[in-house]
C-alpha cells in the first residue's frame, strides 16, 4: 500500500500554529504583519496566485499589500518599487511573483530584495547562505517538500535522491536541503543522458520540471518516495501518478500535495521575519 503525502491536510496544520503566533505578534506589537506582494502585468496564473496568497495572509490574521504594476514596467521601476518596500517599516515579507515580464532583470530584482524580508526566499546570497547550512530564508517549494518529507518522518539521511529539474527557485534549492539533510543527490535537467535510468536508483523522486506527467512508471524503483512539484494546466503534475503510484511507499497527490504546503512556508517565513522585526521570539 502506497502513502498519501497529505499537503492540505499538513497545511491546515500549519496554518492553525502560525494564526496563534500572529495573534501573539498583534497583541504584543498592536500591528498585523504585512506580506507585500508584487505583481507585474496580468498574467492569469500569477493573478490566481498571489490571489491564493492574500487568502492566505487573511486566514492566519496577517495583512497583505497588494502592490499590481503595468506589464511595460522597467527594471529600474521594479528596483525602486522594491526599495520602497525594503524602506517600509510595516512590511515584513516581499514576495515578487515570478515570471515577471521578459524585459524586467528578474534575478536583479530578486537579490534587490532585503534578506530580511526575503520570506519567499529568492535571493541569492540567501541560497548561498542556506546552501552552505546557515540560517536563511528558503525558497518555498523546496522548504515545501522537505516539510513534508520531516512530517511523515520520510528517511533522508543516506538515501539516493533524484531531482529531475534545476531551476533556481525549485530544483537547485531542493537539491541543497536534500543534500543538508546527508542525502545522496543527483540533479537531473533536459541535457541528461539516459534520464529513465537515472531515476530508476532514487529512492525519493523529486520532479520539478514543468511537463505534464513527464515520470513515467518504468522509471520509478519499487517502494520510492515520489515527490511531484509540478502543477501544468488541468491540474496535471510532472509524474504519472496515475501509472507511478502503486510502485510507490509514498507520494505526493497534484493537487492537494506540494502546492499548499507552498503557501503555508510562505506564511511561516514572514511570521518568522515578522517576529524577529517586532523583536517578538
Ligand atoms: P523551470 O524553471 O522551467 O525549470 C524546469 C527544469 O526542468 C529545468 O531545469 C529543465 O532543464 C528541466 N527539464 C526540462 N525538460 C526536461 C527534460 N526533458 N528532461 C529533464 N529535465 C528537463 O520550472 P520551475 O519553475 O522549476 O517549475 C517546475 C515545475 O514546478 C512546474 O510544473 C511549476 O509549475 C512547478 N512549480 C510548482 C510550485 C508549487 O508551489 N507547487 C512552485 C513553483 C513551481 P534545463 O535547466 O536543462 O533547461
Amino acid at each position: 500500500m502506497s502513502l498519501l503525502i497529505d499537503g492540505k491536510a499538513y497545511a491546515a496544520e500549519v496554518e492553525g500554529e502560525l494564526t496563534k503566533r500572529v495573534e501573539v505578534i498583534r497583541e504584543k506589537s498592536g500591528k498585523a504583519p504585512v506580506l507585500a506582494t508584487i505583481i507585474v502585468g496580468d498574467n492569469p496564473a500569477s493573478v490566481t496566485y498571489v490571489r491564493m496568497k492574500g487568502n492566505a495572509c487573511a486566514r492566519i490574521g496577517m495583512a497583505s499589500l497588494k502592490v499590481e504594476m503595468g506589464k511595460n514596467t522597467t527594471t529600474d521601476e521594479l528596483l525602486a518599487k522594491i526599495n520602497e518596500l525594503n524602506n517600509n517599516p510595516e512590511v515584513c515579507g516581499i514576495l515578487l511573483q515570478h515570471p515577471v515580464p521578459e524585459q524586467i532583470d528578474e534575478r536583479a530584482c530578486f537579490d534587490a530584495i532585503s534578506l530580511e524580508k526575503d520570506v519567499d526566499g529568492v535571493n541569492s546570497a540567501g541560497f548561498g547562505l542556506m546552501s552552505m547550512g546557515f540560517p536563511a530564508y528558503v525558497s518555498a517549494t523546496p522548504l515545501a517538500i522537505l516539510s513534508l518529507l520531516l512530517h511523515y518522518g520520510i528517511e533522508i539521511e543516506g538515501r539516493e535522491v533524484v531531482v529531475i529539474g534545476r531551476s533556481a527557485i525549485l530544483g537547485k534549492p531542493v537539491a541543497a536541503l536534500m543534500l543538508n539533510q546527508n542525502a545522496t543527490v543527483t540533479i537531473a535537467h533536459s541535457r541528461t543522458t539516459n534520464l529513465p535510468q537515472v531515476v530508476r536508483r532514487a529512492d525519493i523522486v523529486i520532479a520539478a520540471v514543468g511537463k505534464p506527467s513527464f515520470v513515467k512508471a518504468d522509471w520509478i524503483k519499487k517502494g520510492a518516495v515520489l515527490i511531484d512539484a509540478g502543477y501544468n494546466k488541468g491540474n496535471k503534475g510532472d509524474i504519472d501518478m496515475e501509472n507511478c503510484a502503486a510502485k510507490s511507499s509514498a507520494y505526493t497527490p497534484v493537487p492537494g500535495g506540494v502546492g499548499p504546503v507552498t503557501i503555508a512556508m510562505l506564511m511561516k517565513q514572514t511570521v518568522s521575519a515578522a517576529e524577529k522585526l517586532f523583536g517578538i521570539q
